[in-house]
């Protein structure tokens, strides 16, 4: 929508924030894109309204409304949250139209706060949750998950979704090392098994890494999902319940829990299992599990969580196959959609950001530490490509006559 933002973030892989050469999309471009993306999938399940910060771009209740009258089931809003921790009137009005709140949330400690998003954003975050439980909107909880910044908080993290009414999901996403992020040693990258890992040790009693399931989209190695049942300090993995790689193809680009899982969780319940099959199996082991079913049966909606764990490539992982099979792309307003992974890794998001806002964007490359010597900063806070040192250069036989 835009690449302006109300933060400079330390990690923004979009290198957006408060700098002056940027763009933010007018109604015909961003109804471009949504036409090409109703052209190229028939009735596409979701889109997802991002930037830079797109509760600051003054249409974005209209590209909404636009999106939804499109016949596009699911319109998601990609925000950090200020705006609506701070504006109640706007809360009210993106209420009406009831987008999935998909809100970035690293962590409770500050420090967690000041390493990746360079301001402690608690009271915001709080804020903001407590406005969309009061609007009944529902979210989903996005983290950021850097080593050695805050991979100890994960089980925080799954802890605080649970007790918060408007949140349906939480979304786990290792670091993206492309536009701006933390210098980082590519050999000692996070990876969704680490995270699962995390998970798994921070909260023994309610996991174990068997819960987790690779979703096959586009890649294993792309996206796992759990889902659970939550009620109070009584947490139940869905998977233990029901065989989930049954639904797996309805699950894949979910950011809310699906109703199919819902529906499969009903006749679990139900009077009219069949005796012998994998509902009875279920039923008995939720009355093992403590749950107390009728209530949960009554409430399903609101104690179903969805976990998901999300790696995005980077230059250092990325996979062409993968692209092939992408799921998730970026929709430019001449009618191309990328997969994202290249738009972020392979310079497509400069090639755009130039062509929109009309300056030039130096090419973003990743800020590893084995680099160091070759990077020179952007004024976006990325880093570029420099000259090699004097002596890099004469230490090769290139030129030398030899
Ligand atoms: S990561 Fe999000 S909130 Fe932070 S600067 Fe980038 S767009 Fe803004
Ligand atoms: S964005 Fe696309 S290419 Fe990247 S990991 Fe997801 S599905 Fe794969």
């Amino acid at each position: 929508m835009n690449s302006h933002c109300n933060l400079d973030c330390p990690i923004c892989f979009a290198g957006s924030g408060h700098h002056t050469q940027g763009f933010s999309l007018t109604l015909d471009q961003v109804e471009a894109g949504l036409d090409a993306f109703v052209r190229a999938e028939g009735q596409p399940e979701v889109v997802m309204l991002s930037g830079g910060e797109p509760t600051i771009h003054p249409l974005i209740l209209e590209f909404i409304v636009m999106a939804k009258a499109k016949g596009i089931g699911m319109v998601t809003l990609n925000t950090n949250g200020i705006r609506l921790a701070r504006d109640r009137r706007f809360g009210e009005e993106l209420a009406e139209l009831e987008p999935v709140i998909y809100l970035q949330f690293d962590g409770l400690e500050e420090q967690t706060h000041l390493r990746l998003r360079g301001r402690d954003l608690r009271a915001e975050k709080e804020a903001a949750l407590q406005r969309c439980a009061e609007l009944g909107l529902a979210v989903a909880l996005v983290a950021a998950i850097e080593r050695g910044v805050n991979d100890h908080e994960v089980g925080a993290i799954v802890r605080h979704a649970i007790s918060q009414p408007a949140v349906r999901s939480v979304v786990f996403q290792p670091v993206t090392h492309a536009g701006r992020h933390l210098p980082f040693d590519p050999m000692q990258r996070l990876t969704n098994p680490d995270v699962i890992t995390s998970i798994v040790e921070q909260l023994p009693d309610w996991f174990r890494p068997a819960d987790f399931f690779p979703v096959p989209c586009c890649f294993p190695s792309c996206r796992s999902v759990t889902y659970v049942l939550a009620e109070g300090e009584t947490v139940v993995p869905i998977p233990r319940l029901l065989a989930l790689e049954d639904y797996l193809d309805y699950v894949t680009n979910r950011v809310l829990p699906d109703p199919s899982i819902r529906g499969a969780l009903e006749k679990l319940w139900s009077a009219s299992a069949v005796p012998g099959s994998t509902t009875v199996a279920g039923q008995l082991d939720c009355i093992a599990c403590g749950l107390d079913s009728p209530n949960v049966l009554d409430q399903l909606a609101d104690r179903t969580l969805m976990i998901v764990v999300q790696d995005f490539q980077d230059a250092y992982t990325l996979n062409v196959r993968q692209l092939m099979k992408c799921c998730v792309v970026e929709i430019v307003p001449d009618g191309r959609l990328i997969p994202f992974c290249a738009y972020n890794s392979v310079g497509y998001r400069e090639q755009v950001w130039e062509s929109l806002s009309g300056g030039h964007v130096p090419a973003m490359v990743p800020n590893a530490t084995a680099l160091q010597d070759l990077l020179q900063p952007t004024q976006f806070g990325f880093k570029t490509i420099g000259e090699p040192r004097r002596e890099q250069r004469d230490a090769t036989n290139i030129g030398q006559g030899l």
